[in-house]
């Protein structure tokens, strides 16, 4: 196993690394930013470094101090967590070159999965479903993209290669706007991330979102943990996730499971990643891929018994997969509530001092977050807090337990989004189950 790890992140999913590391006797390394030295998975770990001031393009991800910090540390493995380095091709390169193991899959696989373009055409050789689409760049011949449109069938979206974020995108309905559409987004995307590759694709009217947890190792074993559903987004983020996704067969997640598990194997995938779909209908149209472990990673943990963390620690060490696929069974049901530092009427984020904490508890409550009495959240980065997981027997148990410890939770002197939690869970729309991609920001939209 490796010796020790240093932990490229911050917050909740840097104290979630940290905790993976200890159960498997692996020494830790916190790096933080001059505004994080409070964090609390820096006074657990054993060594901390200060790479930088508080602003992320100084700190997290500073690529030089990251490497730096490594090596006066004398660490094995660098766990990028979520968000900041963890998709950054060059950085696993610099890693590796550095003679660190990135825990993650391969540059190659990473910078692969970041063009979209690619990612599709490899993903379809796979057998992966994908969208309708242009199978690849759009040229610059108006003939031919008009000839495509009517061949795909309006409404149909333009999308940027090296999109983002839910950045780069632009629907078009009809005909009469296509060519404009195309150059706009086209200009917009070579601005915004330097590469102006666009292609096209259907646009799916209502679909839901659903994603396959694979976990793949470098001995040629793939597998599925079958799927989430995280419908449940505003302005692309997600807001509450569960496992498994309201009405998926057995069969049908059998299938698209093995699809992904096969993919993984076709492409050499080393380690945690997640194949992204719209479903619509029935069918599934992978979307994009994420190399890295998910904020939303905890409900497929609660339903699996895989602890998706150590298994990417022990992929990075050389070891095979703990699991095979048939070990893989779903038990119950969970549901993972992101807890925001905003003001639940306008989503503005709260900084500020927690004056008082307390967490929820009993049977089949997680509570992942880095707050304590006393923590200042600092007004610098992402303003997730924590998350509440709950497990249960049925999707209604699961939802009962939410609704308990939103009710107990207590945190004083910043403003957070539990109040519009409280109001989600209690939605007879969402406690049906199945909502699409749009019904959140629906909701919101009535409620104003
Ligand atoms: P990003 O990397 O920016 O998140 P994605 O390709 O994952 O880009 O798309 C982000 C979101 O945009 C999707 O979750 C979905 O809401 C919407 N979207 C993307 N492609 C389509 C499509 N073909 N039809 C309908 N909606 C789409």
């Amino acid at each position: 196993m490796l010796d020790k790890i240093l932990i490229a992140n911050r917050g909740e999913i840097a104290l979630r690394i940290l905790r993976a590391c200890r159960e498997l006797g692996i020494k830790t390394v916190a790096v933080h930013s001059d505004a994080d030295r409070d964090l609390k998975h820096v006074r657990l770990a054993d060594e901390s470094v200060c790479i930088g001031p508080a602003s992320s393009m100084d700190s997290y991800l500073n690529v030089p101090a990251v490497i730096s910090a490594a090596e006066v540390t004398d660490s094995v493995g660098i766990h990028p967590g979520y968000g900041f380095l963890s998709e950054n091709a060059d950085f696993a390169e610099r890693v590796m070159e550095s003679g660190f193991v990135f825990i993650g899959p391969r540059p190659e696989t990473i910078r692969m999965m970041g063009d979209k373009v690619a990612a599709i055409k490899a993903m379809k050789k796979a057998g992966v479903p994908t969208v309708p689409g242009s199978d690849g760049p759009l040229g610059t011949d108006d003939e031919t993209n008009i000839k495509l449109a009517r061949g795909i069938g309006y409404p149909i979206i333009i999308k940027a290669a090296g999109g983002g974020g839910g950045r780069g995108m632009r629907v078009v309905h009809a005909e009469a706007a296509l060519l404009n559409s195309i150059s706009l987004t086209k200009a917009e995307a070579g601005a915004a991330f330097n590469n102006d590759v666009v292609y096209m694709e259907k646009f799916l009217g209502n679909p839901r979102h659903i994603e396959i947890q694979v976990l793949s190792d470098e001995h040629g074993n793939a597998i599925h943990l079958a799927e989430r559903d995280c419908s449940m987004q505003r302005r692309h983020q997600k807001v509450i996730e569960e496992a498994p996704a309201p009405g998926i067969t057995p069969e049908m997640r059998e299938k698209i499971g093995e699809r992904c598990a096969q993919a993984c194997r076709d492409i050499g995938y080393r380690g945690a990643g997640t194949f992204e779909f719209l479903y619509e209908d029935g069918e599934f149209y992978f979307i994009e891929m994420n190399t890295r472990v998910q904020v939303e990673h905890p409900v497929t943990e609660m339903i699996t018994g895989v602890d998706i963390v150590k298994e990417q620690l022990r992929i990075a060490a050389g070891e095979p997969l703990s699991y095979k696929q048939s070990d893989i069974k779903i038990n119950g049901h969970a549901m993972e509530c992101r807890l925001n530092a905003e003001d639940p009427d306008n989503f503005m984020p709260s900084p500020g001092t927690i004056t008082s904490y307390h967490a929820p508890g009993g049977p089949g409550v997680r509570v992942d977050t880095h707050i304590y009495n006393g923590y200042r959240v600092p007004p610098f980065y992402d303003s997730m807090i924590g998350k509440l997981i709950c497990h249960g027997e049925t999707r209604d148990v699961a939802i009962a337990r939410m609704l308990g410890a939103l009710s107990e939770v207590v945190i004083e002197g910043i403003k957070t989004n539990i109040p519009l939690q409280q109001r989600l869970f209690r939605d007879s729309g969402f406690q049906a189950g199945g909502t699409n991609i749009h019904y959140l920001e629906k909701k919101l939209e009535q409620e104003q």
